[in-house]
């Protein structure tokens, strides 16, 4: 039996460049994991069956969890190699919001390929591990790699940055509000497609990326301005979700004055919402501003928490 943390991600950038032949976004964000972990704990089976138990109610246990598609894409894949290996029972043990913009269903399946490259001595290097990923979801790759990255393409070509900023995270969700992934770009697609860069206009493409790889978030990462990490904080899908969701642009209001008042880096939504975040440069001042968050949005739905920056995606705990 083998346990792992799966952490969560924060976009600190997130652009939307234009359209892809796939239907999908070309997109250029920096990603940041943060120790806000489920716990997915792996027990080998004889028979050949996947069992998957989830003590969350929103996340399902059958062949639509990401979880399992990842034990599914392995046995396909891998054929010769899985054949003999029986089957899974996969426990998870979910702390990270769902449909929150933070890669929980990414960052599980990350685990459990990663998991299972142990459990059943694959031998599969992390390029493997990630191509296999990318088929998931295009947040799986990032979330096998952790830290800090660079993500273009749809989201799953990964540069790794440098590792070691030490921020804390104060973050904020309506327990019972959710954003569909899907329709957030779609919106986006509806309302600002016609700002897009054509795919053939290549070199445009490029050099669009490369503002972003040579831009101020990626500067201020590398040399750890955490100032300039707070006013550098950029999220396009900002402009779809929080009209759609006035709660959540005036919970944003709200973090936006207190951290101000708490002299926090920023705030800023998290993928495609509707999480918020605001940054802090001390574990001590993100716990008093998400008290103070709690104190004045008096909602009980509201879910706040306190997470540290991390170097890692999935972590082994036993
Ligand atoms: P992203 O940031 O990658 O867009 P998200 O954080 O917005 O993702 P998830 O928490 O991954 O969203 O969940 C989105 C949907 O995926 C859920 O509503 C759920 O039905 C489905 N899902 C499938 N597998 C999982 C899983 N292991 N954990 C959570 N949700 C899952």
């Amino acid at each position: 039996m083998l346990t792992f943390l799966a952490n969560a991600k924060i976009n600190l950038h997130l652009e939307i460049i234009g359209s892809r032949p796939d239907g999908f976004h070309e997109l250029v964000m920096v990603m940041q994991s943060v120790a806000l972990a489920d716990r997915i704990t792996l027990r080998p089976l004889n028979t050949p069956t996947i069992q998957i138990q989830c003590d969350h109610p929103q996340v399902p246990t059958d062949s639509a969890n990401l979880a399992y598609q990842a034990v599914a894409l392995l046995q396909e894949r891998l054929p010769h190699r899985t054949n003999q290996k029986g089957g899974v029972e996969i426990t998870i043990e979910k702390k990270i919001p769902v449909g929150a913009g933070l890669a929980g269903g990414s960052s599980n399946a990350a685990a459990v390929l990663f998991g299972l490259d142990i459990l059943w001595d694959l031998g599969l290097t992390r390029v493997e591990l990630q191509e296999l990923g990318s088929e998931l979801g295009s947040d799986v790759p990032f979330c096998l790699a952790g830290g800090c990255a660079i993500a273009t393409g749809r989201g799953e070509e990964v540069n790794l940055l440098y590792k070691n900023n030490s921020l804390h995270a104060v973050l904020a969700k309506y327990n019972s509000l959710s954003v569909s992934t899907p329709w957030a770009y779609q919106t986006y697609r509806e309302q600002f497609g016609h700002t897009y860069i054509p795919v053939d206009r290549f070199t445009s493409l490029e050099k669009r990326r490369a503002r972003v790889h040579s831009g101020s978030m990626v500067q201020a990462i590398g040399k750890k301005q955490s100032q300039a990490i707070g006013s550098n904080l950029y999220n396009d899908l900002e402009k779809i979700v929080l009209p759609a969701h006035p709660k959540v642009a005036l919970l944003k209001s709200t973090m936006t004055a207190l951290a101000a008042q708490f002299n926090a880096l920023g705030t800023l939504m998290s993928g495609s919402g509707p999480t918020l975040f605001t940054l802090s440069e001390t574990p001590e001042q993100a716990q008093s501003m998400a008290k103070a968050l709690r104190q004045s949005v008096s909602d009980s739905d509201l879910m706040v928490y306190t997470a540290p920056f991390t170097a890692h995606g999935i972590e082994t705990l036993s």
